[in-house]
């Protein structure tokens, strides 16, 4: 880990795949693990009706809002709306999804680690309509 700053005209925005995300889903790498460090943060703008798929996260994620609105769901819990400043605090092996809100955008910092075995995130099936649309809590 070299101390520098990483100018935000040299990274390029990638399109979020299509096997992990419902929707158009825009991803920036704002800092990619160095070593000693297992830190990923990633800025992350989903457009309206735009999500995740399920999928958990070894040691657990922490995502914190920063413009518009979204949704939030733990499986078995309800739907939460999340809005700017807020901080979601998701725990190790935990199944969830998080995205736009169905008529709005929205903008998180994720930011996680991967365990001693090098794993980050395991990405399941993509969050049906009906389970997106569900009224929040
Ligand atoms: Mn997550």
């Amino acid at each position: 880990m070299k101390p520098r700053i990483v100018r935000a005209n040299e990274a390029q925005t990638k399109i979020a795949p299509a096997d992990k995300f419902v929707g158009q889903v825009l991803q920036d790498q704002v800092f990619v693990p160095e070593d000693p460090s297992r830190m990923r943060i990633t800025r992350v703008t989903f457009t309206p009706g735009g999500r995740t798929n399920w999928h958990t996260h070894a040691v657990g994620q922490v995502l914190y809002v920063i413009s518009g609105v979204g949704r939030y769901q733990l499986e078995g819990e309800a739907v939460q709306e999340i809005c700017p400043g807020d901080t979601v605090v998701i725990p190790p092996k935990t199944r969830h999804w998080h995205g736009a809100a169905p008529d709005q955008m929205m903008c998180h910092l994720a930011l996680s680690e991967s365990d001693d075995t090098g794993a980050a995130t395991d990405w399941l099936e993509a969050v049906s309509d009906g389970d997106y649309t569900a009224a929040p809590a």
